[in-house]
């Protein structure tokens, strides 16, 4: 868990900036979500964030580290993201562990974090699937699993539920929710849905043409007297 610093970020695509001088402080267990017209550089804060995207200005931090710089492997951040991108030739519990096993961890602890993952999801009895037997729900589940056994010290979500119909939408929003209440790790969300941000956000920003027009906490900005 760590707090996400935003100092005077930039970001140009050749000569046109896209985010302005913008600053951020989230803090540390935070759950911020990010709403705004497309367009506006959400994706591309949260990819600048990540380490997909190239910081043109300005300064990251990541917990106290200057983090600019760092490759997206080495910032301990885990990224969600709407298009579940599972391997069909994997099992579920392959898939889960996938970025575990390209690294030297035992594989005690694999089967501990996948377990442990599986269950917080609620999805124990599916790990020895195949994706193309799983729904819609399902793959977004296995797909926040992987994130969830890196253990990262932020999760970047990136419009995570866009792809899944009302219903199902409506509760993995509660299951985000009760994630967040149990692993209490630092938060980025991605969304166009009003009632996500309003059900997750302990603050909202609100970004309009790379720049911030409000930040809030949901009753700061939606509470009309
Ligand atoms: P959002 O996620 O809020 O819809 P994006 O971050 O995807 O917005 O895009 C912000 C702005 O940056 C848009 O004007 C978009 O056209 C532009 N943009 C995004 N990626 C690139 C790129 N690789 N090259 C040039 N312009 C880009
Ligand atoms: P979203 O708003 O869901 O992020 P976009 O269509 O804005 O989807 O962007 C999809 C991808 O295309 C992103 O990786 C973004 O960087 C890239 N992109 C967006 N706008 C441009 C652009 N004007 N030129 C080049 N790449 C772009």
């Amino acid at each position: 868990m760590a707090q996400v610093l935003l100092k005077n970020i930039a970001k140009y695509y050749n000569k046109t900036k896209v985010i302005e001088e913008l600053n951020l402080s989230i803090k540390d267990q935070e759950f911020v979500v990010l709403v705004g017209p497309s367009g506006c550089g959400k994706s591309t804060l949260l990819r600048m964030i990540a380490g997909l995207e190239e910081i043109s200005d300005g300064e990251l931090y990541i917990g106290d580290r200057l983090s600019n710089e760092l490759e997206p492997k080495d910032r301990n951040i885990a990224m969600v993201f709407q298009n579940y991108a599972l391997y069909p030739h994997l099992t579920v519990k392959d898939n889960i562990s996938f970025g575990l096993r390209a690294t030297k961890m035992d594989k005690q602890e694999i089967e501990k974090r996948v377990a442990h993952a599986a269950d917080i999801l609620g999805v124990t009895h599916l790990l020895d699937r195949k994706p193309s037997e799983l729904s819609g729900g399902q793959s977004q589940r296995i797909a926040m699993g992987r994130a969830i056994v890196r253990q990262p010290e932020v999760f970047l979500f990136d419009e995570p539920l866009s792809n899944l119909d009302a219903k199902l939408r409506a509760n993995m929003r509660v299951e985000i929710k009760k994630l967040h209440q149990r692993v209490k790790t630092t938060s980025i969300y991605v969304t166009h849905d009003q009632v996500e941000a309003m059900t997750l956000a302990d603050r909202i920003v609100i970004l309009k043409g790379g720049d911030i027009q409000q930040i809030g906490t949901p009753m700061d900005l939606y509470h009309t007297p």
